[in-house]
């Protein structure tokens, strides 16, 4: 199923994506220090990155180089030692823990290596999980629509238990999917499927982008994967440096190599 090179097809089925225009995500000098004194680390230090509506980015980097405290960040799972986020036009700095946590729930999807689904629900109600959560009224129909969209129509009384690694992860973009996020965090969401699996989930991310005019932010450390984004953003030490758009698995793995490399290091460290 490659769902590829449908751009910007907007249907009918179309979610109430929040807001018309602007950026999905926004962090001005955003750091994230653990610690302090001597021993601080300094995993985000000072990231500036606007992403506008409707685009797919692949955020890569060393292993250390600061790719789970951005997302954190970014998703308003952790808040920053300084500096600013917006998602969808809101500011979500200075939120409180419940606020924070609602936004969550309403306005952002996620994606996670893991599946995170919950084995005593069914597909269908691990979908309308975030609407439970949220206190809305559980919309069957917009459920069923999701499910559709992953192509598993079929599968919404059965539980995660029973269904494939691949199939897992497409329930997991439906649940991502029912409330129209602004925007959806992805972390290493083929990290535990095979390559061709891999690719229909990528694809499915793709599609809700063109089609649906979703957002997503994807953290991953496989080039071929990050190759399905827009662009690809690479973190190094804290903070990007530099990007790539469209590249292909050769480009962005040459990328990857120089960031790992004891020179490309030594580079940065003088910089
Ligand atoms: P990545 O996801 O790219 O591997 P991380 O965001 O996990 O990077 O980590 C960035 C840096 O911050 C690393 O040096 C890591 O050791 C450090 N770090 C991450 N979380 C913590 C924490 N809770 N306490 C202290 N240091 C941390």
């Amino acid at each position: 199923m490659r769902l590829r090179g449908n751009k910007r097809q907007k249907t009918d089925e179309q979610p109430e994506l929040h807001g018309t225009s602007g950026l999905a995500v926004e962090l001005r000098g955003v750091r994230r220090q653990y610690g302090r004194g001597k021993g601080a680390v300094h995993a985000l230090g000072g990231v500036d990155l606007a992403l506008p509506r409707g685009t797919f980015t692949a955020v890569m980097g060393p292993s250390g180089s600061g790719k789970s405290t951005f997302l954190q960040c970014a998703a308003g799972l952790d808040r920053p030692s300084a500096g600013s986020v917006r998602l969808g036009g809101t500011e979500i700095t200075g939120m409180r823990e419940n606020q924070l946590t609602e936004l969550r729930r309403s306005r952002l999807g996620f994606v996670f290596q893991a599946f995170n689904l919950l084995p005593s629900l069914t597909v269908e109600e691990n979908v309308l999980l975030p609407m439970r959560l949220a206190g809305q009224r559980r919309d069957r129909r917009r459920a069923a629509q999701v499910l559709a969209r992953v192509g598993l129509a079929d599968k919404a009384g059965r539980r995660p238990g029973e269904l494939s690694g691949g199939q897992q992860q497409r329930v997991a973009i439906a649940r991502a999917l029912i409330t129209g996020p602004d925007v959806i965090f992805a972390d290493e969401p083929t990290g535990a499927l095979d390559s061709t699996t891999a690719a229909e989930v990528l694809g499915l991310l793709r599609h809700a982008v063109d089609t649906l005019g979703a957002t997503v932010v994807m953290v991953t450390h496989d080039p071929t994967a990050a190759t399905w984004a827009d662009r690809v953003l690479f973190l190094a030490d804290g903070v990007f440096a530099g990007g790539l758009d469209r590249g292909t698995p050769e480009r962005i793995a040459e990328r990857m190599a120089a960031l790992t490399s004891p020179t490309g290091a030594m580079a940065r460290a003088a910089a």
